[in-house]
């Protein structure tokens, strides 16, 4: 049997690739089950999905937490889960990034494993015109781990979203093509320092009581929030007439005031929403895609 986790954001299509995955493999004559796990509903979430393939009746339910492979849509959320936690020895890790695998590898500190890079943002801006990666990623997916033939998929492509299959299936074809690979045996990687930055052992929504009430004052600081965003807020200053509009709007309070009133984000906090561009009245901020 093979497992698969993939890891993304809500409005990403994490949900829609395993499911797409599981029904090419079916019609490939196997048998094949993908489900998601949500945590909190909203887009811009992190988001996890699994897709079990093997040639028997799969029997069992749960969610994959020993994957043989793990796909992660959009390298942001390396920072925001543990996306690599159950890897099996000798799996396989393909990520969504601009890193060589021997830069990503060094990064997280892993070893023992296949990496897989691509760009797959690149390439989804490329041919679809928008950073939508799950088709590219599918692409990486099956160049390391082949769950279900591309022909298959690219039926199920056309058969599902005619009118933008052609754009879909050209961004998985670049994405199959320019992967790079690598394997690393344990002990190969000396872990980074972004590793110390990225585990955290911050409770979860699982982990949290009961109807999530938090007892320790102010420990909302501790989350990221600021790791959900998809689009950030840019500023020009020299056109801020310092109303304070975007600060008293601003849901997350990210948005600081110096002592010269001079508003700033800080984007540890800033999920993100726009709110803040919408609300002035002076079109100071605009919304902009968030980059690695
Ligand atoms: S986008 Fe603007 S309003 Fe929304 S969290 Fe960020 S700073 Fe606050
Ligand atoms: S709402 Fe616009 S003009 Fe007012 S303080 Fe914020 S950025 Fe400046």
């Amino acid at each position: 049997m093979i497992e698969v986790r993939m890891h993304g954001r809500g409005g990403q299509g994490v949900v829609a690739s395993a499911e797409m995955l599981a029904v090419s493999a079916i019609r490939d004559g196997k048998y094949a089950q993908a489900f998601p796990s949500f945590g909190p509903e909203r887009r811009g979430a992190p988001v996890v999905a699994f897709c079990r393939v093997d040639d028997h009746t799969i029997i069992t339910r749960e969610p994959i937490s020993v994957p043989d492979v793990v796909v992660v849509l959009d390298p942001t959320v390396l920072r925001a889960v543990q996306a690599t936690a159950g890897l099996k020895p000798g799996g396989k890790l393909v990520v969504n990034t601009c890193l060589r695998p021997e830069e990503l590898a060094r990064d997280l500190g892993v070893g023992g494993c296949t990496v897989a890079t691509v760009d797959a943002n690149r390439i989804a801006l490329q041919f679809i015109g928008q950073a939508i990666t799950n088709t590219a990623m599918l692409g990486a997916l099956l160049k390391v781990e082949p769950v279900a033939s591309l022909e298959v998929l690219y039926g199920l492509l056309r058969e599902r979203f005619p009118a933008v299959a052609d754009m879909n299936i050209q961004a998985l074809q670049a994405a199959y093509d320019e992967t790079s690979v690598a394997e690393f045996v344990m002990g190969d990687i000396v872990m980074g320092d972004k590793r110390k930055k990225l585990v955290t052992d911050l409770p979860t929504w699982r982990t949290i009581d009961h109807a999530c009430i938090v007892f320790e004052p102010g420990s909302s600081v501790q989350y990221y929030t600021g790791d959900w965003r998809s689009m950030r807020p840019d500023w020009n200053s020299e056109k801020c007439v310092k109303c304070g509009k975007c600060w008293m709007y601003c849901p997350e309070a990210a948005i600081n005031v110096d002592e010269h009133r001079d508003y700033k984000v800080d984007y540890d906090y800033c999920k993100g929403c726009g709110i803040c561009a919408e609300e002035c009245p002076y079109g100071v901020i605009v919304m902009v895609e968030e980059c690695e």
